[in-house]
């Protein structure tokens, strides 16, 4: 069984159709890539699963239960913008424990999800700072570090990268690619850029204008590209 799964959803804002009705299903542990030019729709789609859009048409399931009308943080799982969206006043322990504490967990569980997930991410040492003594890569690890404390479902990231530079985006994309390993959890991070999708992905979605024009592997993809726009947009040879 798909772990989530999209059913004919669709979304549209007034009269503009951004997302017209689509299926996909993403098994568990995988690790998707929704790819495409700016504007084509991933961060709506990235949305409308994580519940922060209502979809227009259609239904979305997740291990088979219906959460198309499911509140945002009853899904149960992760959203990880690019803004880091920590809190400043709040140390690095203190914004790990947030959504916990809202959640009513045991300060002793919180305080060992929080130990055990640092340890993970290496970032141990930055607990008891706030998030302007840190650079922005390790402002990013802590932002990903809030979101597994919740130990979700599935992960989303929207371009959890773009605003570092070259260097630190390459080594957050190893970390991100080592987190997906080491915890099994299903992740579907969205990118406009080929690169990443083609190193990060079980899968890559290629979105054009809220359609989806191929889903494959990334050798798929580069070998077989569906049409021109992809060809085009992988960069494959024709
Ligand atoms: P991407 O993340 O691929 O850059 P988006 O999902 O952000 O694309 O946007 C897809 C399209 O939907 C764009 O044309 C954008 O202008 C439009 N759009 C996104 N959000 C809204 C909104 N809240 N209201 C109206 N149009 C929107
Ligand atoms: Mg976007």
């Amino acid at each position: 069984m798909a772990q989530i799964k999209l059913d004919g959803t669709s979304k549209v804002f007034g009269d503009i159709t951004v997302i017209p009705p689509l299926d996909l299903e993403i098994g568990k542990g995988e690790f998707v890539v929704f790819v495409g030019p700016s504007g084509s729709g991933k961060s709506t789609l990235l949305r409308l699963i994580a519940g922060l859009e209502q979809v227009s048409g259609g239904r979305i399931y997740i291990e088979g239960r219906d959460i198309t009308t499911t509140p945002c943080g009853d899904r149960g799982l992760a959203m990880v913008f690019q803004s880091y969206a920590l809190y400043p006043h709040m140390t690095v322990r203190q914004n790990m424990a947030f959504p916990l504490e809202m959640a009513g967990e045991a300060k002793a569980s919180i305080n060992r999800s929080i130990e055990e997930t640092a340890h993970v991410l290496d970032i141990t040492r930055f607990l008891d700072r706030r998030p302007a003594q840190l650079s922005g890569g390790q402002r990013q690890r802590v932002a990903i570090g809030r979101a597994i404390v919740r130990n979700p479902t599935a992960f989303l990231f929207d371009e959890p990268l773009s605003n570092l530079d070259a260097a630190l985006r390459s080594s957050t994309r190893l970390e991100i690619m080592k987190l997906h390993q080491q915890l099994g959890a299903t992740m579907i991070y969205v990118t406009h850029d080929q690169v990443e999708a083609m190193t990060m992905a079980d899968r890559i979605v290629v979105l054009n204008h809220g359609k989806i024009e191929q889903v494959g592997t990334p050798q798929e993809l580069y070998e077989r590209p569906a049409n021109l726009f992809v060809a085009e947009f992988i960069g494959a040879p024709r």
